[in-house]
């Protein structure tokens, strides 16, 4: 299995290479390092009376730009090296979508749907007792991602502020809405990816009526799937952990959703054909987005996928060879660094309304929202144009560019 760390590292050197005279050797080496590597393990008293010790991360990518910032994962896959790799690529993110935060990224190796909620809680609290010393609003500042939500962050602003006897609400971002949550901020990852396929659909000569295909539906792809079929695009396939499943005319997304909630399974959706992880990544189609985990798109993998535009909501989705297959099939990647930063950026915008006690409506949300991604994307775009870069090198190139601005 490829390893996330080792094709971060590929992409920034990739990046060194191609865009010599554009990118600084310094930065280049700057973000090889990370500012700080937390190692934790920590016991959770289980329902049974047991005790059992989890193991925790918290990488501190970068903060030359502002304070760390990035979400915990909660999965049995969780390690040291997914955690440095989706640490630095959130210091890319925020760099790219031109928001004051660095980078950083943590987790825990457990599978979430064998704990009760009781122990679900305790786990949490302890990790944030864990990692408490290391965070802080102004320091870094933890969100959702893989299996957290706003319960879970919820929990640790509480634990939090057991320990500093007060409650700071913008130590975390993803909370509840009565919790100093923001409007938007459930749906904002999948809302900003939307902006941006918006923003290159004419550049990509893209119809108004694609055939879309959905890899996870979970938070990010459910909204993503949900926002083609309401812009009148075909969504033929979605997938989850279990599998996926087919519809030439297009799913009806609202009526999948529905299924998906009450029978925790994609499969027995009516009229729908059953189809495997990997045949959903290669099937008929115009657009893939990835929602769900890194390596998805191998070097084995590339050269079938039949789609010619991929939207990386997931984090990792494609590797640096499969990147290069993509490259030479003239498939265009819009990138995760760049697609995926609407959660982060509206992370941001929860973050400024705890800080000065406000509450924005979605509407004023959404509107900042599509402001900064089509920034970003028209940023990304044209740097992609004047020195002949793929759509990744040149959102790496931007993001270096301002943060080499802080050495
Ligand atoms: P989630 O836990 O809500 O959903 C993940 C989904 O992926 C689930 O439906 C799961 O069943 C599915 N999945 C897992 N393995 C799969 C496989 N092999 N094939 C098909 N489906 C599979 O997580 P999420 O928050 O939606 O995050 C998904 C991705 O988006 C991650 O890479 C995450 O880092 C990235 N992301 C999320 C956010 C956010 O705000 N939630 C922000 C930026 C990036």
């Amino acid at each position: 299995m490829a390893n996330a760390f080792e094709n971060a590292m590929k992409q920034l050197a990739e990046v060194a290479k191609r865009a010599p005279g554009v990118v600084g050797t310094e930065i280049v080496e700057y973000l090889h390092h990370p500012v700080r590597i937390v190692d934790v393990e920590f016991p959770v008293v289980m329902d049974n009376g047991s005790r059992t010790f989890f193991h925790g991360y918290r990488v501190q990518w970068n903060n030359l730009r502002g304070p760390f910032k990035g979400g915990l994962r909660f999965h049995p896959q969780v390690d040291m090296d997914e955690v440095k790799a989706l640490a630095f690529w959130m210091t890319i993110k925020c760099a790219v979508v031109n928001i004051p935060y660095g980078g950083g990224k943590g987790g825990v190796a457990v599978d979430p749907k064998r704990l009760s909620a009781g122990e679900l809680e305790r786990l949490t609290r302890a990790f944030t007792r864990s990692i408490a010393d290391v965070i802080g609003s102004d320091k870094d500042i933890p969100a959702p991602d893989v299996n957290t939500n706003a319960q879970i962050m919820d929990w640790m602003v509480d634990e939090y502020g057991k320990i500093t006897g007060k409650i700071d609400y913008a130590l975390i971002t993803g909370k509840s809405l009565g919790n100093g949550g923001s409007e938007g901020r459930g749906t904002a990852t999948g809302q900003g990816a939307w902006y941006v396929f918006e923003a290159y659909q004419k550049k990509l000569g893209l119809g108004e009526t694609c055939k879309v295909a959905v890899q996870g539906f979970g938070n990010a792809g459910q909204v993503i799937a949900s926002l083609f079929y309401q812009h009148g695009h075909q969504v033929v396939a979605v997938s989850d952990s279990h599998g996926g499943i087919y519809q030439e005319n297009g799913l009806d997304i609202p009526a999948v959703i529905t299924h998906k909630t009450s029978t925790k399974t994609l499969a027995g959706f009516p009229g729908a054909k059953e189809m495997s992880q990997e045949d959903l990544l290669t099937c008929a189609c115009d657009v893939i987005a990835p929602s769900a985990l890194e390596n998805q798109f191998t070097k084995e993998i590339a050269p079938r996928v039949q789609a010619k535009v991929i939207l990386e909501l997931a984090n990792g989705p494609t590797t640096p060879e499969a990147d290069e297959i993509f490259a030479q099939k003239n498939v265009t990647v819009i990138p995760d660094v760049l697609a995926n930063s609407g959660g982060v950026a509206t992370s941001f915008f929860e973050w400024q309304q705890n800080k000065s006690n406000e509450h924005w409506t979605e509407q004023q949300v959404f509107e900042k929202l599509k402001g900064l991604m089509d920034a970003a994307s028209q940023d990304v775009i044209s740097i992609a144009d004047q020195h002949h870069l793929t759509q990744r090198q040149a959102a790496f190139v931007l993001a270096l560019k301002r943060i080499g601005e802080k050495i």
